[in-house]
């Protein structure tokens, strides 16, 4: 009884919350955040991810953790990658302009996507667009997703990737162990899930896994990212196992334009 009665409270929750999130787009009530990515050497920014935000006017702040899974069952997924996408190539563009050529930006698809539509026709003629740079976006893609859609996956990726769009796996080592993809697509580049960064000193087993990927990584010419770095400890390690890239609150938290606009000044007049 107690387990049908937290089920239905659940349902119920989930139903509220999808209701709202209809309404969200169009109230405004969703912004992104952006939070840098740096070369592990110099700790220069060389990118970003986009990270989507939402304002809920009676609940506050509601995680993308929470509210990403309900948009991806309520069938919302595709607006607010869209929405998302639009807006993240908008503000590179921007940001091309202001400051640096160079810099990257990446952006979260859902799995779910795969089985929904064109996703490369709707990625490229959004960037077509907007008129940023193919090849400074990166589409980060987990394993998970991967695997469950294959062959759509496997088609539509190398279609993207033939336009020169980058492609990284996420949260890489939390899902199947399969590495079969890796020879299915170009794969630009491996983000060490933070799990394993926070874990680094609480015995052997992470370090080694850290150090394993780094060494894949290296081997097949694909650069590796390490993401949720917090401390010195985690960057030096990082560092010395030769990870490219980090991103992390050690360096930032992810932030609003005019805050990430600010990160990037410095290094226009060639103060940094
Ligand atoms: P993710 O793709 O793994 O994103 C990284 C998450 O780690 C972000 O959480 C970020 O704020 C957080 N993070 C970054 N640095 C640190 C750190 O040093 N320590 C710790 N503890 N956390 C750190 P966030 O923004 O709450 O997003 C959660 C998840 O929601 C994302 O995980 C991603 O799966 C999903 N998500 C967010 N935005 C989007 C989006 O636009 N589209 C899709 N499909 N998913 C999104
Ligand atoms: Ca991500
Ligand atoms: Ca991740």
């Amino acid at each position: 009884m107690f387990y049908t009665d937290q089920m239905g409270k659940v349902l119920q929750e989930h139903l509220l919350i999808e209701r709202d999130l209809r309404k969200a787009l169009d109230n405004q009530e969703l912004t992104v955040v952006y939070q840098p990515q740096v070369c592990a050497q110099d700790h220069r920014i060389t990118g970003f991810e986009v990270l989507l935000r939402w304002y809920h006017p009676l609940r506050g702040w509601i995680s993308p953790a929470v509210f990403i899974p309900i948009a991806e069952n309520a069938g919302l997924i595709s607006i607010l990658t869209r929405w998302v996408f639009t807006t993240a190539c908008l503000q590179l563009k921007d940001w091309h302009q202001r400051f640096d050529q160079s810099l990257k930006m990446a952006v979260n698809i859902s799995g779910k996507q795969f089985k929904l539509g064109r996703l490369d026709e709707e990625i490229l003629s959004i960037i077509s667009s907007t008129g940023v740079a193919a090849d400074r976006i990166e589409l980060e893609l987990t394993e998970t997703s991967l695997i469950d859609n294959v062959d759509k996956a496997t088609e539509i990726l190398n279609s993207i990737r033939e336009h020169g769009v980058c492609l990284a796996i996420d949260d890489f080592g939390t899902g199947y162990s399969s590495l079969n993809y890796l020879k299915l697509f170009d794969v630009d580049k491996l983000k060490i899930d933070r799990s394993f960064v926070q874990a680094l000193f609480n015995g052997k087993s992470d370090s080694e896994i850290v150090t394993a990927i780094i060494g894949m990584a290296n081997n097949l010419n694909i650069a590796v990212i390490a993401e949720g770095v917090e401390t010195k400890e985690q960057l030096l390690f990082l560092q010395e196992k030769g990870c490219d890239e980090i991103q992390g609150y050690y360096f930032s938290t992810p932030e609003s334009p005019a805050v990430i606009a600010q990160l990037l000044a410095p290094s226009e007049n060639g103060q940094n």
